[in-house]
């Protein structure tokens, strides 16, 4: 990571899902600690914005890319080949020039929706047909070029945005336009009439448990998942199904590939317990966990209790059954449950009896309503904390201080 004052940091995270998630946070927190100054980082001038980060960082990246792509034997061609691509935000527009000057391939990320994008351009051409001011009887009208928004709502969006913007939409379009392809963060299922207007130049990521968490209740469901490295025996895994399934409450689960061990995936459970669960429930290879976490769907979390895990599930309010099985795992869930009492612990008994019993006592009797009053409480501390002039706030100042003054 390369700061625009010069200073640059390396980070190095162990290639394991919990150590690599923490990593980028930390990453994306000094970053944006980074280039702009305060007055620019509080603007609410999303276009000023723009402009300053891609005036500031276009000359670091520039030199940061060249040093990559070149090596001290000038072998270059064979450098060009171990980066294979640059992949960036649509809103950089300043990576055109550069990356066809030093040969490599750009793809686009866009962090919007589908049909946002592909909509926004229209805003200069709605402008320049001079769509304001709006009769009241236009209001509910849909916009041709902008489907689904209506007039009204546009005219809020042309309202907000200078004339500025046109310019700078326009050089996201060309950007995108000449790039070797573009990939969103959805799916067919959320922007369906988007993506299949050009399906060839699109990656979908997987995300189908959210849509199906949109359908459930408020706080009814139990997640449950492992992490990314804890396996479990093939016997485990039908106490889990059954207890699942006994449990009568829907539920979210995370088996990876290869977390069973013997087996591929699930294929043991049988015919006639796979019936039950579907009927409650979905089980998937890998989740989105913080998304889910955050969804208003789930009411609990089976959890392994890993620190990341255990973090998220507090960040987000969601009560735990823990059921540790390495390392600090063990410590975690008696913190969870003994010290800040926001969980139940089923003591390693795997057993479909203990575990629907424990579902139960969460969802729907009194002791899980304390345990979600607790966790809500220990939620809003810890969200204070990064506040500003919070504990994790103030100790994150010093850090970056820290490193400048290296
Ligand atoms: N994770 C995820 N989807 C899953 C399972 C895990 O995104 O289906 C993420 C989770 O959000 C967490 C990390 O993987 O950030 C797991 O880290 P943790 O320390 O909880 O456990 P570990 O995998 O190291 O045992």
């Amino acid at each position: 990571m390369e700061k625009s004052n010069g200073l640059q940091v390396i980070l190095f995270p162990l290639p394991l899902q919990g150590c690599i998630n923490p990593m980028i946070q930390l990453a994306k927190i000094l970053h944006s600690r980074d280039g702009l100054s305060d007055t620019e980082t509080r603007s609410h001038d999303i276009n000023l914005m723009l402009t300053i980060l891609n005036e500031k960082c276009e000359s670091p990246f520039r030199d940061c890319l060249t040093k990559l792509l070149q090596s001290p034997d000038s072998e270059t061609e064979r450098k060009k080949q171990m980066i294979s691509c640059l992949i960036h935000d649509s809103e950089w527009i300043f990576t055109e020039p550069l990356a066809k000057s030093l040969n490599l391939p750009r793809l686009v990320l866009n962090a919007t929706k589908a049909s946002f994008f592909r909509g926004h351009f229209a805003l200069p051409q709605l402008r320049r047909e001079r769509y304001l001011p709006l009769q009241d009887s236009e209001q509910e009208d849909p916009v041709r070029q902008f489907p689904p928004l209506r007039k009204k709502d546009v005219y809020r969006l042309l309202d907000e945005e200078s004339e500025v913007l046109d310019a700078y939409l326009n050089r996201i379009y060309d950007t995108t336009k000449s790039s070797s392809g573009l990939i969103f963060m959805s799916c067919e299922e959320l922007d369906q009439d988007s993506l299949t207007q050009d399906t060839s130049r699109f990656s979908n990521p997987n995300e189908t448990c959210i849509p199906w968490l949109d359908k459930q209740e408020d706080r009814s469901v139990i997640y449950v998942s492992f992490g990314s490295l804890v396996t479990i025996s093939e016997s485990e895994l039908l106490e889990i199904a059954w207890g699942l399934s006994n449990s009568d409450q829907p539920f979210l689960w995370v088996v990876r590939v290869g977390m069973v061990n013997g087996i591929k995936w699930i294929e043991v459970i049988p015919e006639e317990v796979m019936e039950r669960l579907n009927k409650n429930g979905k089980i998937v290879k890998w989740a989105p966990q913080q998304e889910v976490l955050k969804h208003q769907a789930i009411g609990g979390y089976l959890t392994h209790n890993g620190w990341n895990s255990t973090v998220e599930s507090v960040c987000e309010g969601v009560p735990m059954i823990c059921l540790p099985f390495i390392w600090d795992q063990f410590l975690n869930a008696r913190f969870v449950c003994d010290i800040w009492r926001v969980g139940l612990h089923l003591e390693n008994r795997i057993e479909r009896n203990e575990i629907e019993r424990m579902i139960r006592i969460l969802f729907l009797e009194a002791e899980g309503e304390a345990i979600r009053d607790r966790i809500e409480l220990l939620k809003e501390k810890v969200g204070r904390s990064v506040k500003q002039n919070g504990s994790a706030y103030q100790c994150l100042e010093i850090l970056v201080d820290h490193i400048s003054s290296f």
